[in-house]
């Protein structure tokens, strides 16, 4: 990475504000899944563990820039005061006379919780002023908000103008698996795209063409390839706008792009619907395609099989469906039972997916930026990061 990191620079004795995301989702006032807490938990550990005095900030929910009591960061305070087992001080604002006061009687070890930087309509504009009132409440600052990275917002741009700014563990973790597999990967490099859009990773695709050895395609974003090669689709998603992407694509990718061979159909959008599995070229007027079937699985997997990295963006099929699950989950197994291959999952819906197939602990790498990890993958340059110190 070519980022100054928290091991650069001397943390001893200093306030430490550090951007992470903190971006979870509550439920009766508590979190309901901690996961982003936990990722942040090494950059926080070192720090303390290295004499620092650490500052913590991060959005929650959308806010819209005013004050929002279910919005407020109290549950997140708890939640981490439980996972590092020492009291979390949580202010009721992030900028101002008594956070600022606050921070500068801060000692070693001391971890504070800013409030909510959305509260502040400035924060989404990158205020200058908020963000320099930010940078007064550290020395250094630490950027560990991978999922934040991809928006030029006062808590990760402007107040990286103001401090030494260098990345934090989890930034660097995501950055080297994200960085290493469009840069330098492992072949045979395949790609695994689905989700509900085409739209949504034109960008993706676009980008990844290049570098892969093979692209496999499942989800929704599929059927407008196939409509494309004049297959009929029933009721299924598809994206008439996309139609013409979707036609160059497949003519410029030949055979690097896979499609699936056969699907899983239903009568309607449901989770009790009828399912059936027909080869792609028979999908029945009045059906649609939830998801790939078992001989697309079997291709998949068997391509897998060589794989030495594989960067996976996108569920199979509306896994939220049980009965539509299975495409995702066994496309998760064939992942978890490569040996010696690095797996990236990208995406916030197909990192849920995973989660729920049980197997994420057999990932390389699970991103916890589901924005900021397409947008990486589309090869664009993220604002958060670009605005850190070079090595
Ligand atoms: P990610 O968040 O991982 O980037 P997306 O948001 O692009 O993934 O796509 C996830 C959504 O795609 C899921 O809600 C899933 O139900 C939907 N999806 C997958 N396959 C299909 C399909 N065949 N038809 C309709 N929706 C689908
Ligand atoms: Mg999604």
């Amino acid at each position: 990475m070519n980022k100054k990191t928290v091991r650069d620079v001397d943390v001893k004795g200093k306030r430490v504000l550090v951007r992470v995301d903190f971006n979870v989702p509550l439920k009766d006032g508590v979190v309901a899944d901690d996961r982003r807490i936990r990722a942040a938990l090494p950059t926080i550990q070192y720090l303390l563990d290295h004499g620092a005095a650490v500052v913590l900030m991060s959005h929650l929910g959308r806010p819209k820039g005013k004050p929002r009591p279910e919005l407020r960061m109290d549950p997140v305070a708890d939640r981490l005061s439980e996972l590092l087992g020492r009291p979390v001080t949580k202010l009721d604002d992030c900028v101002g006379v008594r956070v600022e006061n606050a921070v500068n009687a801060m000692q070693p070890g001391d971890v504070i919780l800013l409030e909510n930087t959305r509260f502040k309509p400035g924060e989404t504009k990158n205020d200058p002023l908020l963000a320099e009132g930010l940078a007064r409440l550290g020395d250094i600052f630490v950027n560990d908000a991978f999922g934040a990275a991809h928006r030029a917002h006062a808590s990760t741009v402007g107040v990286a103008h103001h401090l030494p700014a260098v990345a934090g563990l989890l930034m660097e973790k995501e950055l080297a698996y994200l960085g290493r597999a469009l840069a330098d990967p492992e072949r045979p490099f395949l790609a695994i795209l689905g989700g509900a859009k085409i739209s949504d990773k034109i960008g993706v695709i676009q980008n990844l063409m290049s570098r892969v050895d093979s692209l496999l395609v499942g989800g929704g974003m599929a059927n407008t390839f196939f409509k494309a090669q004049g297959l009929n689709v029933g009721d299924s998603l598809v994206e008439e706008d996309a139609l013409d992407t979707a036609r160059d694509l497949l003519e410029s990718a030949g055979d690097k792009l896979v499609l699936p061979v056969d699907c899983v159909v239903a009568d309607r959008f449901d989770a009790e619907a009828q399912a059936r599995v027909v080869p792609v070229d028979q999908v029945p007027d009045g059906w649609r395609i939830l998801d790939i079937g078992p001989a697309t699985v079997a291709h998949f997997s068997n391509r897998l099989a060589a794989a030495k990295t594989v960067v996976w963006n996108g569920p199979m099929g509306v896994f939220e469906f049980s009965r539509f699950a299975e495409g995702t989950f066994a496309i998760a197994r064939a992942l978890a039972n490569l040996k010696d291959a690095t797996t990236i999952i990208g995406g916030g819906d197909s990192a849920a997916a995973v989660e729920q197939s049980g197997l994420a602990d057999k990932m390389s790498h699970i991103s916890t930026g589901g924005g900021a990890s397409l947008e990486f993958l589309e090869g664009k340059e993220l604002p958060g990061v670009a605005a850190l110190m070079d090595a």
